[in-house]
């Protein structure tokens, strides 16, 4: 039994207790997924089937990591368990099942970009106010109603949900989720949200379909449980409700998708569906120094509504904090570079010890610009994948015309890509044609003659023809074959090798390396069938962290914070904290919202293993304008006592016009202070001055002086005890001057007022 030796009594506790529900809700680091990964182990060990195991991940990356480490216990059996994100399990399953809910088995998934480009064609056919029903908005109000399971019908139908659409003026919202629904099943396509939102009709219809599911999947494990929806708490629950396996293991105060949908009320249900539910607490965290736990712990106090939580670290105390500032973005990523390149040749670590963190993707420009300048190495993890580029996704759309032409976004993607004479008018003629006649737009293409004029219907059945062709090369060749064929004769290769500009020669590099990985699972040993619908099954699903080219590679990592929830990094940087920017903009209206913020950056903060940097930049462009920004009320929240400032000062560029003398005076100011900004201060006025006692300052009594509370002094101005030592006479208290920095001072002298 040694190899449950790496876990301490309630993790191995937790562990053993196998039968029945369990829920686990506990801190960051605390060895929740540790906890999933050896219980998967046991299990195997104490001769359950891996085939009977289903394990739920929050990313494919996590999956991947849990699959290694249970290989190491239990050998390639791990090969066999049910492992993945919600998104792939599910949509693995509806391949099997889709036609019993009347979908091919080959159905297609459309990406969001895929569903928006439906929605806009929906809206511009329904001529209604782009204003109103700009696609992005209407998108969202779709997938909200899908993750609670509100059909299109059901939404129509909802007295309620009308009367809300009509008083926002909104009314037609429920007319066009109805189309849109009725065209991505013509299509024979499902979105993302659809993957989840049919598995759970095809539970609820076919209930021998259901029990097929709960008899295989005997022992059921979610991570992450916190960030579950209404539609994946169904399934779980349903799936569960025979053997009663189920084990969640979630943190509360890292619940980062309430606007997708996710609920902390699953936490809480889970109590009341499973009254024999076994509870364990974890509160030691092993993943970081007792400096980050005491900062991620001072931030979180600042939210109202959170379970409460004790967690410690018995490692090292660890180096502090570090604050920068910088005059810009470019600025910002220059000092994380080269941090980055210092900290690695100083101390011996490799580029993978180094991960940055931003709040929006667009944030990653300036990082990358920044190591690219000094040959730092680096990945980024989620956002703008590989699998989202323009070419890449024309040339997939070639691919999944050839397995399914009725995929209306892919014909309209490639119809005339590369051109071929197929205009807009004669896709509008297409699809006039197609609704006048009920038919889909394949129907009407592959008959061209049949249903348009002469002219267009040359060009249109010649496009016909060539997906033909594709299909036939596709049914009698190797995936990579067919791929090369179809990059050949569909134009793409030619268009791209024509564009001789720097972005050309990357998008043709890009399709090359398409080519290069289908190439590569032709060549595996693991799979029997290589065909080229083989590798596009789960393609819709990729992003790029499942696409590593070599995952041993040595890169710093890159990502947004969403997407760094459960991972670990010894060095960890968290920039461009910054009012509007993070906490964003968008989340200042209500506490809800602010506080899913300061959740995520809780869910940052915890990621540090070793050292945590945190950055912010005083000026930074968007929309085309520089604007001033100010340092993240976040900052403030956190424990001075964990943090170092770092501002050193840098010189002005050499160009330097006003804005480089008002940034370098906006760059005196102290993180602590936050000013009202918009208008740019002159000069020396930024410059820090002594305090001025608020008027009528008069020392009060300290001696129910405690750690935590805010007081003025009459010199050094504004700060927060820290500690407090000493017997009743002696008292010395370690304070946090904003303006100075940490001070002790012996209170029986000290003219200090509480504030
Ligand atoms: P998060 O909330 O961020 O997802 P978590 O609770 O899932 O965190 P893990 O990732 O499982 O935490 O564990 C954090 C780190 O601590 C990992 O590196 C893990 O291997 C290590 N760890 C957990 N428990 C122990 C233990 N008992 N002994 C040694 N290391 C441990
Ligand atoms: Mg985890």
């Amino acid at each position: 039994m040694d190899y449950l030796a790496g876990l301490n009594p309630s993790q191995r506790a937790a562990v053993e207790h196998t039968e029945g529900p369990v829920m686990i809700v506990a801190g960051a680091g605390s060895g929740k997924t540790r906890v999933i990964t050896y219980r998967v182990a046991h299990l195997i060990r104490r001769g359950v089937d891996p085939f009977n195991i289903l394990v739920l991940t929050f990313t494919n990356k996590a999956a991947k990591e849990m699959r290694e480490r249970i290989m190491k216990v239990v050998g390639d059996e791990a090969k066999n368990i049910w492992m993945g994100t919600f998104h792939s399990v599910f949509a693995k399953i509806l391949r099997v099942e889709a036609e019993h809910i009347g979908y091919p088995r080959n159905f297609t998934i459309y990406d969001t970009d895929d569903s928006k480009s439906l929605l806009r064609s929906i809206l511009k056919e329904m001529q209604l106010d782009d204003k109103l029903y700009n696609a992005s908005f209407v998108y969202n109000r779709i997938s909200s109603a899908k993750n609670n399971l509100i059909s299109a019908q059901e939404y129509l139908s909802s007295e309620q949900i009308q009367a809300e659409d009509h008083s926002n003026g909104r009314g037609q919202l429920g007319q066009i989720y109805m189309t849109y629904t009725q065209r991505c099943y013509k299509a024979g396509a499902m979105d993302f949200d659809d993957l989840l939102f049919k598995t759970n009709v095809l539970f609820r219809e076919h209930p021998d379909v259901l029990h097929k599911y709960q008899h295989k999947f005997k022992y059921l494990m979610v991570d992450e449980y916190q960030d579950t929806n209404f539609s994946q708490y169904l399934i779980v629950r349903k799936l569960a409700a025979i053997n009663e396996n189920i084990c969640v293991v979630g943190d509360d105060a890292q619940s980062i998708y309430a606007f997708r949908g996710a609920n902390i009320q699953n936490i809480l249900n889970f109590e009341k569906d499973y009254p024999d539910l076994k509870v364990f607490k974890l509160e030691q965290n092993y993943r970081s120094t007792q400096n980050i736990v005491n900062a991620a712990n001072s931030i979180i106090a600042n939210n109202k509504n959170q379970l409460k939580k004790n967690v410690f670290s018995e490692n090292e105390q660890g180096e502090k904090i570090k604050v920068c500032r910088a005059f810009s973005d470019n600025e910002e990523g220059k000092i994380v570079a080269e941090a980055i390149s210092q900290e690695r040749a100083l101390k011996g670590l490799a580029y993978r010890d180094f991960a940055i963190l931003y709040r929006t993707n667009a944030q990653s420009r300036a990082m990358e610009e920044a190591l690219r300048k000094i040959n730092i190495p680096y990945k980024i993890y989620g956002g703008t994948s590989f699998y989202q580029r323009k070419e890449i996704k024309d040339l997939i759309a070639y691919f999944r015309l050839t397995f399914n032409p009725n995929d209306e976004e892919a014909i309209k993607r490639v119809i005339n890509y590369p051109r071929r004479g197929i205009g807009d008018t004669t896709v509008d003629r297409i699809l006039i044609a197609a609704d006048k006649h009920q038919r889909t737009l394949w129907e009407v293409i592959s008959q061209a003659p049949v249903y348009l004029d002469g002219r267009s219907a040359g060009a249109v059945g010649a496009f016909a023809t060539m997906i033909q062709g594709f299909q036939v090369v596709a049914k009698n060749h190797s995936a990579f074959d067919a791929a090369m064929h179809i990059a050949q004769h569909s134009g793409i290769l030619k268009d791209l090798y024509a564009d001789k500009s720097v972005e050309g020669l990357s998008r043709y590099e890009n399709i090359q390396e398409l080519l290069n990985g289908i190439k590569e699972f032709t060549e595996r040993e693991d799979i029997a069938e290589k065909g080229l619908d083989v590798f596009m099954q789960d393609v819709a699903l990729l992003t790029n962290d499942d696409n590593d080219k070599d995952p041993n590679a040595d890169t710093v990592s890159l990502m947004t914070i969403h997407s760094s929830k459960g991972l670990e990094f010894p060095h960890v940087f968290i920039v461009g904290l910054e009012e509007n920017l993070f906490p964003s903009q968008l989340s200042l209206n209500s506490r809800s919202e602010l506080e899913e913020e300061r959740r995520l950056f809780y869910v940052a903060v915890t990621r540090a293993e070793k050292k945590l940097t945190l950055s912010y930049a005083t000026s930074r462009y968007r929309w085309g304008t520089l604007n001033n920004c100010e340092p993240s009320r976040f900052l403030d929240e956190l424990n001075p006592a964990c943090l170092e400032l770092d501002f050193r000062s840098r010189p002005a560029p050499e160009n330097a016009g006003s804005f480089a003398d008002e940034r370098q005076a906006w760059g005196q100011r102290d993180v602590f202070t936050r000013p009202k900004p918009k208008v740019m201060p002159k000069t020396t006025a930024m410059l820090p001055k002594a305090h001025t006692p608020t008027p009528g300052f008069a020392p009060s009594d300290t001696s129910n002086l405690q750690v935590g509370m805010e007081v003025e002094h009459e010199r050094f101005g504004f700060g927060k005890v820290i500690n407090l030592e000493g017997s009743k006479n002696d008292v010395k208290a370690t304070i946090f001057f904003k303006e100075l920095g940490q001070k002790q001072l012996l209170l029986k002298f000290a003219k200090l007022r509480i504030v």
